[in-house]
């Protein structure tokens, strides 16, 4: 008895043996990608998991377990060894435009977003609605390499607007209207533009938008305030101007002033009215608008790197930056109306651009801190002057933490809080199984120092893999002649 014993327990030692020398066989399917012995980061938590195997299918993500488990046959296997997993990068603020002749110009830029781990963005209005519907498609059937892309379709202005292809309203039958054609376009959400349109219009726009079930964000005329605009159901307000209009201990009269100059010869709006708004900054106005923004879920969408960018933009040289080479020239051409600007800027206005720069970096912890939902968005594309697509994104990230996020903080502006915002935070923007297989992955902790995010090692975006030399493949394909 206690031979048989004695036998089966070395039998059982022997087949152990040989299980720990040689995997479990492998699982029936072939896994479309592998990443094995990967630390994943938790965007929600900051939780680090290390040794870990993600296995994706189908784009999406279809296990996730404790590498050495099991072992994966996969089409494509990423090593993962010392190096960290996280979400896909969202830009909540690019734009293609410029017209047809620069559609296949715009269409370049899709590269240089996957390239710098950017696998989603949100396309803040523009004039090349079709094309990027079309583009939508070829990504959708694997022809094209891409970030997702949600988009405004056309913006919404008043009549004579700055930005061509905008639909300008005036009268309520026009705003519903307009509503009407981007509710038919099928787009993701209505972006309001403030160069022309008058308070009541851009007021009703919110209202029409709300009842068709779709999104509002945007600039604002500064003929109403922040806080009637929410009211209206303002949904996310884009830049800081406005917010810091609300911070004016004096909005009332201020908003009263341009209303009354509306109809003169000389109509007051945003920028003439920049100075008293930031001399007549009151903490308390500040608190309550955030708390107002916090409680009716209204995000906010810093976009400092392009602040920072556009008000050092006489006094840095550009010529020499590498990304100029992916760069169309066509789109190159459209950055010297910004820089023609400011270089005619006095002294004085440049000083005041600088001094704005620094109010809109410290606005940006405490709306965090009160619960505002800060989104990362860089504002780039044609005619936004060296705010390159993707490396921008990364700018932006990097002077959030400057603000005062931490770094997972930083993260979440670029991950989770965008798939919250468009409302699909159930699919993706996590690294579980059933999420959207949009994955980054880098060499460094990027909780250790937000500058890590630079280090990518593989992208993975609709649930392929591109490794650094796919990557770099990407970007030789779109580069100039
Ligand atoms: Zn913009």
């Amino acid at each position: 008895m206690k031979l048989t014993r004695f036998f089966f327990g070395l039998c059982l030692a022997a087949l152990l043996a040989t299980c720990a020398r040689h995997p479990r066989p492998t699982r029936l399917s072939i896994f479309d990608v592998v990443i094995n012995h990967v630390t994943l980061v938790d965007v929600r938590t900051g939780q680090l998991t290390p040794n870990q195997v993600v296995a994706i299918s189908k784009g999406k993500i279809v296990e996730v377990q404790e590498a050495d488990k099991d072992s994966y046959a996969a089409k494509q296997y990423v090593n993962g060894n010392g190096r960290f997993l996280i979400p896909g990068l969202w830009d909540m603020h690019v734009h293609f435009r410029g017209g047809d002749s620069l559609a296949a110009a715009n269409k370049k830029s899709l590269a240089l977003y996957l390239a710098h781990g950017i696998t989603t963005v949100r396309d803040a209005g523009g004039d090349l609605t079709p094309q990027i519907f079309e583009w939508r498609k070829e990504m959708v059937a694997g022809r094209l390499p891409g970030p997702r892309i949600f988009t405004s379709g056309p913006k919404i202005d008043g009549p004579g607007a700055t930005w061509p292809g905008s639909l300008e309203v005036e009268t309520p039958a026009q705003v519903r209207h307009a509503i009407e054609t981007l509710k038919g376009m099928h787009v993701d959400y209505v972006k309001l533009y403030d160069s022309k349109i008058s308070g009541p219009a851009y007021l009703e726009a919110i209202r029409q938008a709300q009842r068709r079930g779709l999104k509002t964000t945007g600039h604002m005329p500064y003929t109403v305030t922040l806080a009637e605009s929410i009211r209206a159901g303002l949904d996310a307000t884009e830049h800081l101007y406005y917010v810091l209009k609300a911070c004016s201990g004096k909005e009332d009269s201020l908003t009263a002033v341009a209303r009354a100059s509306q109809g003169t010869a000389k109509p007051l709006g945003l920028f003439a009215l920049l100075p008293a708004v930031n001399s007549t900054y009151d903490p308390a106005a500040a608190a309550n608008i955030f708390a107002l923004m916090a409680k009716r879920h209204v995000a906010a969408v810093p976009t400092l790197a392009i602040g920072k960018t556009l008000t050092e933009l006489a006094e840095t040289n550009h010529d020499r930056d590498s990304l100029l080479n992916y760069i169309d020239p066509k789109i190159q051409a459209t950055y010297r109306r910004r820089a023609l600007s400011a270089q005619q800027q006095s002294a004085e206005a440049r000083a005041f651009s600088h001094q704005l720069e620094t109010r809109f970096m410290s606005l940006v912890a405490p709306m965090h801190t009160a619960g505002v939902l800060i989104l990362a968005g860089s504002d780039s594309g044609p005619f936004n002057s060296y705010v390159y697509p993707g490396a921008s994104l990364q700018q932006e990230l990097g002077l959030l933490v400057q603000a005062g996020l931490t770094p997972l903080e930083a993260l979440q502006t670029a991950t989770i809080n965008g798939a919250q915002f468009m409302g699909v935070a159930d699919h993706t923007a996590a690294i579980a199984p059933g999420k959207d297989a949009d994955l980054v992955l880098l060499t460094a902790n990027p909780l250790d120092n937000i500058a890590n995010i630079k280090k990518i090692d593989a992208v993975i975006s609709r649930g392929k893999a591109y490794p650094a030399a796919s990557l770099a493949n990407l970007l030789r394909a779109v580069r100039n002649k």
